[in-house]
């Protein structure tokens, strides 16, 4: 119950957060890596930018500078240190235009003779610009000594010098170029030019702009490294490696924004999944519950007997097996096979519904003596019961209680009916610790108790192996003697008139020489081929020689016995029928004796069987009539000719004893219409007594045994000769 609950939680909870978790989870790992695999790239473009753009605005200011000074005018006005000129054309003019913030024109000799210093400057000193342009100016005057033209082209006109330095505290471009004619009209000595410095501050004002221009977020200046580490920087390096500081700014993101915009989109679909994958989880979890308690189900049918509610029979198999292990060595199990006896009978008498109820009574009533045992119906009125834990004198007491309480009628729908049960008994010892071994011996124990005359138990005991020996020889030798067809012979009984004495039949009975036993009576073989299925073989060789011998004795009829499988069987009539007509007797001179259930319910086959037989003139009796399990009421409707009544009634026949019992018999058989024939006739007070009575035929010792063919002809020759004289 316990794990039902965990995976129950587990289908409709845990699960589904799981794989929406996880889902959840690579989407947005996913997602964030290539936003900020976006966002590096992104970022590095934007380095790449600022860096392209801090080096355009070096060059930029050069250009800017030529503009002015590469110009015919500007030497002249220079050289003539026309200070108006020189303010409005080379200072204010390119702080107006290109944003300059300073301006230095430097004479030929190195002096400062005109100086423009923007608001935007604000407090640069004239030493602090004279500081940041004199290695430059320096140099660029050392180059234009030695002729060097390096950097120049169709757009750069002149040679010049700048760098990325300080000015007092501030960074800036500072660019020097020598003011050059335009025309090339007026002569300069190589190195005598004036120069113009021009100076381009990169603080304050200067990354807004940029980045206003080029849609760099909070670009700005700083001396150090920005602490932010989300900021995007680069440095601003001079020729001289010094790092003057770093341009910074919040990089644009573009991974991150479309992270931004995806999220709740994410997110409802993790929600989504989450939903989904619990809605599946519960369909799973009620489709589970519903599977499981099929499975339950079907494992009850599986394991149960429907009708008694009993273990089945592959249930009790594994069952046993399964305790044994547990039980044994160290405790007491012994296994009982109980058979109801007579059930068949009260089942083709009373109908299936009535059988069905007396083995669910006969179950209960198994149960109530064996409350804990397992308990199991393994074949129509077979069951079997584990007893566990019980010594042996407990058992036996056990399987008697059995026998006792299955004797007492069972009350069905208003009528009472009883049976019996014969028990088997095997208690396990150290040799047959195994179910197989000891149902088998519960099972010839069963054998034996039915043997011992039924409603008795048997303990099985090695010696009953030993006639299971003798018997599956039995059973081999009964084989090979129909193969051989010379050890089954039969014996005829005749069959007198009760009144004249003279014989009207014989009966048709099996004998079988055994090379080595003798002579085995037919109650011993005739169950032992019906078991075996050679029953069929030993009817057929009766009913040859029956039909041959009356062939010959045109004066009286044969009976002839028949199982109830070779009545059921669709080949019989025929058989019958063609065995009749090869040796050309009547049909009427043949009657074939059936058992009285047989008579009384059988199944269709048989009664096609029957049918067809009378309607070809062949004759029914009902042997021992009276021991089966049928009222008279019953008989009533069946379709024979006559009663054979059973031997035992004709017993109690003696001196001063009630016949009633036959009477009835007799007086009911005569208003239907039936012949009636005693058997076991012994007594002349029997045969008497039958005679008064109005029994028509009689047959047993008193009269004669069963008589080898030939004494047949003799008798009957003999007493054609006696009638004849
Ligand atoms: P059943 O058909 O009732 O045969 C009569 C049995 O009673 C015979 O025993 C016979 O010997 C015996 N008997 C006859 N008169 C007397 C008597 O006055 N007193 C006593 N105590 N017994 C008497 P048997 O030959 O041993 O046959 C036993 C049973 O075997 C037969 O009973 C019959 O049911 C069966 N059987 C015999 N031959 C065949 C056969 O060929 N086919 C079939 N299916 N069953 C057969
Ligand atoms: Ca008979
Ligand atoms: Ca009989």
């Amino acid at each position: 119950m316990r794990m039902f609950k965990q995976s129950q939680w587990f289908l409709k909870w845990v699960l589904p957060a799981s794989v929406s978790a996880l889902v959840g989870a690579i989407l947005l790992g996913t997602l964030y890596w290539a936003a900020a695999r976006t966002d590096e790239v992104a970022a590095e473009r934007q380095k790449d930018l600022v860096a392209l753009i801090v080096s355009k605005i070096q060059s930029s200011v050069a250009h800017d500078q030529e503009s002015a000074t590469v110009w015919d005018d500007a030497v002249t006005k220079a050289k003539e240190r026309d200070h108006d000129w020189l303010d409005v054309n080379l200072g204010q003019w390119m702080n107006t235009y290109f944003g300059h913030d300073a301006a230095v024109v430097l004479s030929a000799d190195g002096l400062p003779i005109y100086r423009f210093i923007a608001k935007s400057a604000g407090s640069a000193s004239p030493e602090e610009l004279h500081l940041a342009y004199s290695p430059l100016a320096k140099r660029l005057r050392e180059r234009l000594v030695a002729g060097d033209q390096e950097g120049m082209s169709d757009r750069v006109l002149s040679i010049g010098e700048s760098d990325l330095t300080y000015v007092g505290e501030r960074p800036a471009v500072v660019s020097v170029k020598p003011i050059t004619s335009d025309t090339g009209e007026i002569e300069q000595q190589a190195g005598e030019e004036s120069l113009h410095v021009a100076v381009r501050f990169l603080d304050r004002d200067f990354p807004t702009e940029l980045g206003n221009e080029y849609q760099f977020a909070e670009m700005q200046f700083t001396t150090t490294m920005p602490p932010d580490k989300r900021h995007s920087q680069i440095a601003l390096t001079s020729k001289s490696g010094l790092v003057m500081g770093y341009f910074n700014w919040h990089p644009f993101e573009p991974g991150t924004s479309v992270l931004h915009a995806t999220l709740p989109v994410v997110g409802l679909s993790v929600l989504g999944i989450f939903i989904a994958a619990s809605l599946a989880g519960r369909a799973i979890w009620r489709r589970s519950v519903k599977l499981n308690s099929n499975r339950q189900e079907l494992q009850h049918l599986a394991l149960r007997d429907p009708l008694t509610g009993l273990a089945n029979r592959a249930h009790f198999k594994s069952e046993l097996a399964a305790r044994l292990q547990q039980v044994l060595p160290h405790d007491c199990c012994s296994v009982l096979y109980i058979d109801l006896d007579r059930f068949k009978a009260v089942n083709d008498t009373y109908g299936h519904p009535t059988g069905d109820r007396l083995l669910s009574l006969a179950a209960e009533r198994m149960r109530e003596i064996l409350p804990d045992a397992l308990i199991g119906r393994i074949g129509g009125d077979e069951f079997t019961a584990l007893l566990e834990r019980i010594e042996a004198d407990e058992v036996v007491t056990i399987a008697q209680r059995i026998v006792v309480c299955l004797r007492e009628p069972f009350e069905i729908g208003g009528i009472y009916v009883s049976i019996g049960a014969s028990v088997g008994v095997a208690i396990a010892t150290g040799t047959n610790a195994n179910a197989d071994e000891l149902t088998r011996q519960a099972d010839i124990a069963l054998y034996h108790a039915k043997a011992a005359g039924r409603n008795a138990y048997a303990v099985f005991g090695d010696h009953m192996d030993e006639l299971l020996r003798t018997r599956r020889k039995l059973e081999r030798d009964l084989r090979a003697a129909l193969a051989a067809g010379t050890q089954i012979e039969v014996v005829y009984q005749p069959v007198y008139f009760a009144d004249s004495s003279g014989p009207c039949s014989v009966e048709a009975l099996a004998r079988w020489k055994h090379p080595e036993l003798g002579p085995v009576g037919p109650d011993v073989f005739i169950p032992l081929a019906e078991e075996i299925g050679v029953i069929h073989k030993i009817g057929s060789f009766v009913l040859e020689d029956a039909c041959s011998l009356i062939a010959e004795l045109p004066s009286i009829s044969v009976a002839v016995n028949a199982s109830a499988a070779e009545l059921a069987s669709p080949g019989y009539p025929l058989r019958v029928l063609s065995t009749l007509a090869k040796w050309a007797v009547e049909p009427a001179r043949l009657e074939i004796e059936i058992t009285e259930s047989l008579a009384i319910s059988a199944e269709e086959e048989t009664e096609r069987n029957i049918l067809m037989l009378r309607t070809a003139g062949v004759r029914f009796a009902i042997d021992d009539f009276g021991t089966g399990y049928s009222s008279f009421s019953r008989v009533q409707n069946v379709t024979v000719d006559r009663l054979k009544i059973d031997k035992s009634f004709i017993g109690r026949i003696r001196e001063g004893q009630n016949s009633a019992v036959v009477e009835a018999i007799i007086n009911m058989a005569r208003a239907q219409g039936l012949q009636t024939t005693a058997e076991g006739v012994e007594t002349n007070e029997q045969r008497d007594a039958l005679k008064s009575l109005g029994c028509d035929n009689i047959q047993g010792f008193l009269m004669s045994r069963p008589i080898a063919r030939g004494e047949v002809m003799a008798l009957l020759h003999a007493g054609h000769k006696s009638e004849n004289a």
